[in-house]
């Protein structure tokens, strides 16, 4: 996972909540905590999280309905979420999937099984945040080292023109209108104007341009940009 990926820690019980905190900083994420849905709402208001590991069972308003509320917001309906509950009937946990949680973890729980869970969802979720390194048309892309290569020789990018591709690589086929590609190269709550977007995608087709690769990133008309890997 990229260092600093942000997960919102939601647990009333504090020596629950400090348990889980440490083990994910350890893991090297950066961590935000909550005790309630409230304090939760909040701390999403002010910054997206990467991830969410959420309790069930909290004073005032429950994890499934901070889930619900999550799912049906656009701005947070692609927050990955882990459930934690004591509950472990069959019943519950469908009633935690049906509520958009990505993954359920019962209490008592490992820190080491909880890891591993967050771990195995942001790499389905959101492959953009994990730093294993992206093979796509002949296009190498290391989020780790931030090297990538295109028919293996070297391409120099700039920061921006480096995550716009990471983006694209781990998002193939599907178009991305300015605003939602400010959104999620440039961060959540940045003032860019949209058509900063159009001169880091030139730079980008300009650096892959000589090994043919500019025309994997398409313009769709009036709509936005679509990586194409095929
Ligand atoms: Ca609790």
């Amino acid at each position: 996972m990229a260092p600093g990926s942000s997960i919102l820690v939601v647990e009333d019980e504090p020596a629950i909540q400090e348990l889980i905190a440490v083990n994910l900083e350890h893991a090297g994420h950066r961590v935000l905590r909550a005790a309630s849905a409230e304090e939760a709402q909040q701390s999403i208001h002010d910054a997206l999280p990467d991830l969410v590991v959420l309790d069930w069972m909290l004073p005032g308003d429950s994890g499934i309905s901070l889930a619900r509320r999550l799912r049906s917001d656009r701005r947070t309906r692609d927050i990955p979420i882990i459930m934690l509950t004591a509950r472990a009937q069959e019943q519950d946990r469908v009633a935690g999937l049906e509520a958009g949680a990505d993954d359920y973890v019962s209490k008592p729980f490992s820190p080491r099984e909880l890891i591993a869970r967050v771990k195995a969802v942001m790499r389905r979720r959101a492959p953009h945040l994990t730093d294993e390194t992206i093979e796509v048309a002949a296009l190498s892309v290391n989020p780790a080292t931030h090297r990538v290569t295109a028919n293996r020789q070297a391409i120099e990018l700039g920061p921006t023109e480096f995550r716009m591709l990471h983006f694209f690589v781990t998002h193939p086929e599907r178009v991305w209108s300015r605003a939602q590609l400010l959104d999620e190269i440039w961060g959540d709550h940045v003032f860019v104007e949209e058509r900063t977007v159009d001169v880091h995608i030139r730079r980008l087709r300009k650096a892959l341009e000589p090994t043919g690769h500019d025309g994997l990133i398409e313009t769709v008309r009036s709509a936005g940009y679509r990586f194409c890997a095929s």
